[in-house]
C-alpha cells in the first residue's frame, strides 16, 4: 500500500498533508434564509467530530441540501456560527469535496480526465497518477479510457466518487449520491463508501432519504425538521452491519420519529413524504 495516495506513508508528502484526517464541524445557532423571505434553517446546532460519519435525513424540502451547501462553503449562513476545525468558516474549503445524485461528469472527457479534474494544484502527470489510484480504489482502473456515456449509472457514480477522493478530502459531503441507483448497486456502493471511509479517515456527511442506508453507514443519524435538528441518534451497531434485529430497531426508531403525526408539516405543498 506504500504507493497508494491514501496510505500513511504519503502523509509526509506536502501535497497530501492532511490526508486521512477528518475535520470537525461545529454549527451553533445557524440560520439560513433566502431572499424570498423563506427561512429554511433556524437555531440549528450540530457538532460533527473529526472522522465521524453522520447521516442526515428528513422530508423533502426540509433543508438537507441547504445544510450541506453551507458546510461546503457554497452558500453563506444568515446567522449563527459555522466552524471547521475550530475556525470560523469563510468561503469554499479546499479540503472539502461534494458528491451529488447525478455524477456531473464531463461527457467529452475520458474517465481518467474526469477524475484528474478533482486533483487541483498538481502537474498533469502527478494528477493522472493520482487519478489512476483513485480509480483503482473504486475498482474502475480498467475503464480509464472510456467515455462516461458507455458506463452504467453505478459506474458513473464510482467515477464521481473517485473524482471526489482524488483531492484527498478531509470532509466528504454526499447529497443523495446513491438515490438514482438500483437496489443492488446501491448496496455495493454503500459498502464501497464505508470501506474507503474506514481506510481514509475523512469526515463524512451523507444526506439520504433512505433510513436503511443511514443506519447501515452512519455513526450518527440526524433528522432535520422545522429547520432544526429534531433527532440525533448514535448508531451503536458494530461494522460492517447486518440487517438483524438491532438494525431493524434503529430503522424503526428513526422512521417512527419521522412519521410522527405531530411532525407532519402540512404547511407547504413541496414537503412530501419521501421516507
Ligand atoms: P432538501 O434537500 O431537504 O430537499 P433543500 O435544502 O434543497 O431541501 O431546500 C429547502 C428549502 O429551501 C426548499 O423549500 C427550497 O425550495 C428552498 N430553497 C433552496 N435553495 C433556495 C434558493 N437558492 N432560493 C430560494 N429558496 C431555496
Ligand atoms: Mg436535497
Amino acid at each position: 500500500m506504500a504507493s497508494a495516495f491514501w496510505s500513511v506513508e504519503r502523509e509526509a508528502d506536502p501535497v497530501t498533508e492532511g490526508a486521512g484526517r477528518g475535520i470537525s464541524i461545529e454549527l451553533a445557532g445557524v440560520e439560513k434564509s433566502f431572499g424570498n423571505g423563506l427561512t429554511v434553517l433556524k437555531s440549528l446546532n450540530l457538532s460533527v467530530r473529526a472522522g465521524e460519519f453522520v447521516a442526515v435525513v428528513g422530508r423533502s424540502g426540509c433543508g438537507k441540501s441547504t445544510l450541506l451547501r453551507l458546510i461546503a462553503g457554497l452558500d453563506r449562513i444568515s446567522g449563527g456560527s459555522l466552524r471547521r476545525d475550530g475556525k470560523e468558516a469563510s468561503g469554499v474549503d479546499p479540503a472539502t469535496r461534494v458528491m451529488f445524485q447525478d455524477s456531473r461528469l464531463l461527457p467529452w472527457q475520458t474517465v481518467l480526465d474526469n477524475v484528474r479534474l478533482g486533483a487541483i494544484g498538481l502537474t498533469r502527470k502527478e494528477a493522472e497518477e493520482r487519478a489512476r489510484e483513485a480509480l483503482r480504489l473504486v475498482g474502475l482502473e480498467s475503464k480509464e479510457n472510456d467515455w462516461p456515456s458507455v458506463l452504467s449509472g453505478g459506474q458513473r457514480q464510482r467515477v464521481a466518487l473517485a473524482r471526489a477522493l482524488v483531492g484527498n478530502p478531509r470532509l466528504l459531503l454526499l447529497d443523495e449520491p446513491l438515490g438514482a441507483l438500483d437496489a443492488l448497486t446501491r448496496i455495493e456502493m454503500q459498502r464501497l463508501i464505508e470501506r474507503i471511509w474506514l481506510q481514509q479517515g475523512f469526515t463524512a456527511l451523507l444526506v439520504t432519504h433512505d433510513v436503511s442506508e443511514a443506519v447501515a453507514l452512519a455513526d450518527r443519524v440526524i433528522l432535520i425538521e422545522n429547520g432544526t435538528v429534531a433527532l440525533d441518534l448514535a448508531i451503536t451497531l458494530a461494522r460492517s452491519r447486518e440487517k438483524d434485529n438491532g438494525f431493524a430497531w434503529f430503522e424503526k426508531r428513526i422512521l417512527d420519529r419521522v412519521l410522527e403525526p405531530d411532525a407532519l408539516p402540512g404547511k407547504t405543498a413541496e414537503m412530501q413524504f419521501e421516507i
